[in-house]
């Protein structure tokens, strides 16, 4: 068994207790985990709190931080290899993915080293004489972030990046499953040269370390990737410490064909839109909407390019599409399926459950037409696709929008016009024309309704991390007259 610790006040812990991680691949225990409960909880955002008003951080200039995030981000691509392995034995995601996926972490610091030192102040003109006024932009203070299980170092450079290029200090708990990987990123943490307290980075259960962390009284922010159902903790927690939060939730996204568009490149990327990551994606396109004229065509491509995916072991670089991550959700599939296919939905492939060792679930497509199925409103996170057709655009739109969820989008269509018109319709954060599940640092992310709230990435995240201050200064040296006298 490998044992992890945790990382508070820039020191390695071995925590409260101690639980075991399952490897997805085949179900047996394989690493030996710390977890954090209330006593450790409040040691780390204790840590935090010194760290940002009295120790070397606090003093740092926006540059001296950019310099030590740069440092980060270059550990992260040395150590690109040993992350992507970690991340695959704790959680399944297959090996091309997390290396590919690391690459970008590494990107994500580096940009958000470079936005250390442009966030700036202003000075405001304000409409009183002899008066100076400027906003000072600060730290917002202690941060939670609280991440799920799937791609963690990637969910978690997102939150740390922009709150350490603003100054903030951190908490960041690990998921209780596939949380490896991020304690192992610990370790860059402290050869980077950060000083003690600034990141820590613990990992626990959701129902008492994740409530005690987001319910903390000096907790200022809590950065909550995950489902809706948690969303709601964290939002019913904050009623206690009155911290803001932003959330990054499911989804339910729109995947929109028309007969016009290219259908070989549409069904790549519909195939990677639903089942890289096993479908575990937040921006899984987990519903197509096809027009009626293609679908046959179309549906009959994509089962082909489905029943070819390479199923298999997650560290094998031939795997196309490994395990899920965890039995929990093996089950949760399952039983939606289940569900769906009792109201009528029909099997296109896929669904059955294979037997033997791991968490395996197949690609699985279902059609939906005429079908009022719980899979065209419920979120998988897992492999499966539900199809339902149209005849106009503007029943495209109709299905794209019934949904309380609103995080990402896809149109394929060659129609200039039309992808204005839809892409002006659609309520989702992003819309992606003719392409699908494509991300970069310099783009904001985030959702609408179900999907939550604020964005990660770009300049504005790293402003999300900040609160202004607002400095008056009075220039005249005139005596500031009675305020009892009547004049
Ligand atoms: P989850 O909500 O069950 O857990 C997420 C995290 O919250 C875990 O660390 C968990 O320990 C913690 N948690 C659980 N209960 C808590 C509580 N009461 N108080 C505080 N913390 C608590 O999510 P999951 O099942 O691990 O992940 C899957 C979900 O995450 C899916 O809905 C998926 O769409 C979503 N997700 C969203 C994005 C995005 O960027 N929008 C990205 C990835 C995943």
């Amino acid at each position: 068994m490998k044992r992890f610790q945790y990382y508070i006040d820039g020191q390695f812990l071995d925590g409260e207790a101690r639980f075991p991680s399952l490897d997805p691949a085949t179900g047996k225990e394989w690493a030996d985990l710390p977890e954090a409960r209330e006593g450790d909880v409040d040691r780390a955002v204790n840590a935090a709190e010194q760290a940002l008003y009295n120790g070397a951080w606090s003093k740092m200039t926006a540059t001296q931080r950019g310099k030590l995030i740069y440092r980060l981000a270059d550990l992260v691509a040395a150590n690109a290899q040993k992350l992507a392995e970690l991340e695959t034995r704790d959680t399944g995601k297959i090996i091309r993915e997390t290396s590919a996926q690391i690459a970008y972490v590494a990107d994500y610091y580096r940009y958000y080293a470079g936005i250390a030192d442009k966030i700036e102040g202003s000075y405001l003109p304000i409409d009183k004489p002899d008066m100076d006024v400027w906003l000072r932009r600060e730290p917002i203070g202690v941060v939670a972030m609280v991440v799920p299980w799937n791609s963690q170092l990637f969910l978690s450079a997102v939150k740390i990046g922009p709150a350490l290029a603003a100054g903030c200090t951190m908490v960041v708990k690990a998921s209780e499953d596939g949380p490896a990987p991020l304690l192992e990123f610990a370790r860059l943490i402290h050869e980077a040269g950060f000083p003690a307290g600034v990141v820590n980075i613990i990992t626990g259960f959701g129902a008492s370390c994740g409530a005690a962390l987001s319910r903390h009284p000096k907790v200022a922010h809590v950065a909550f990737t995950g489902g809706p159902e948690t969303a709601r903790h964290i939002v019913r927690n904050s009623a206690e410490n009155l911290a803001s939060t932003s959330l990054e939730l499911g989804g339910k996204s729109p995947f929109i064909v028309f007969a016009d568009a290219d259908l070989e490149s549409a069904a790549n990327a519909q195939v990677a839109g639903i089942f890289a990551a096993t479908g575990q994606s937040c921006v899984a396109g987990s519903r197509l909407i096809v027009e009626r004229s293609i679908k046959d065509e179309f549906l009959t491509l994509l089962k082909g390019k489905a029943e070819a995916i390479r199923i298999g072991a997650p560290l094998d670089m031939a795997t196309e599409v490994g395990p899920l991550a965890t039995r929990r959700q093996q089950e949760h599939i399952a039983a939606l399926l289940d569900k769906s296919l009792q109201s009528g939905a029909r099997l296109v492939t896929g669904g059955h459950r294979p037997g033997g060792e791991g968490y395996y679930f197949p690609p699985t497509i279902l059609d939906c037409d005429g079908v009022n199925s719980p899979s065209l409103v419920n979120e998988f996170f897992g492999p499966v696709l539900s199809v339902v057709s149209f005849e106009t655009e503007s029943e495209a739109l109709a299905l794209a929008n019934d949904t309380h969820y609103g995080l990402a989008s896809g149109v394929f269509t060659q129609n200039l016009t039309r992808a204005h018109r839809l892409m002006k319709g659609i309520r989702a954060g992003i819309v992606w024309v003719n392409t699908y599940r494509a991300v970069s640092p310099i783009a904001p992310f985030g959702g609408f309704g179900l999907s939550g709230h604020g964005r990660e990435g770009g300049m504005a995240a790293a402003l999300d991390y900040t609160r202004t201050k607002t400095i008056w200064l009075r220039t005249s040296d005139d005596p500031i007259p009675d305020p009892f006298v009547m004049r």
